[in-house]
């Protein structure tokens, strides 16, 4: 990216593609599995991700940057991956705040993840509400989101 906008702007970032531990019939982004040649890997790979956060910050001319990290399931890449680009985020904040907002079904967190989400101030947006999900009390589709404590 050569390009510096002075307009702030944010990239939806979903960095294991389509792949997702539900299986929502409503669901608009399962399908584009199919777009993808048979073993694609859908993680993306610690160079790229690097070079994006780099890039990233590096092209706006703003005081806070937002990263907004979505699937698929997000998650299914493990505390370790979000531990190591809250890393590259450091390494190259320059001076910046970086924020972070995950979107997750909830499924997978835990007491590990939700220290890590906390101990970096990360805005979680639980979507959906899934009946499987160990936070949803309704079963509905309603989006909620909110730091943990
Ligand atoms: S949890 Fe989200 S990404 Fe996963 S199947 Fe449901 S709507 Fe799709």
């Amino acid at each position: 990216m050569n390009h510096h906008p002075k307009t702030p702007y944010s990239v939806i970032l979903k960095p294991i593609g389509p792949l997702c531990n539900l299986g929502c019939n409503y669901c608009f982004y399962l399908e584009k599995k199919r777009l993808f040649q048979n073993h694609e890997v859908f993680r993306i790979s610690p160079k790229v991700l690097e070079t994006f956060i780099k890039q990233y910050i590096e092209s706006q001319e703003i005081p806070e940057v937002t990263f907004a990290w979505q699937g698929g399931e997000p998650t299914l890449l493990g505390v370790e991956f979000f531990r190591q680009a809250v890393g590259m985020q450091k390494k190259f904040a320059n001076g910046r705040k970086v924020t972070n907002t995950i979107q997750t079904n909830g499924i997978l967190l835990d007491d590990k993840w939700c220290e890590f989400l906390a101990g970096h101030n990360f805005l979680v947006k639980l979507a959906p509400s899934h009946k499987h999900s160990p936070f949803s009390k309704s079963g509905t589709d309603d989006k909620e989101e909110g730091r943990i404590r």
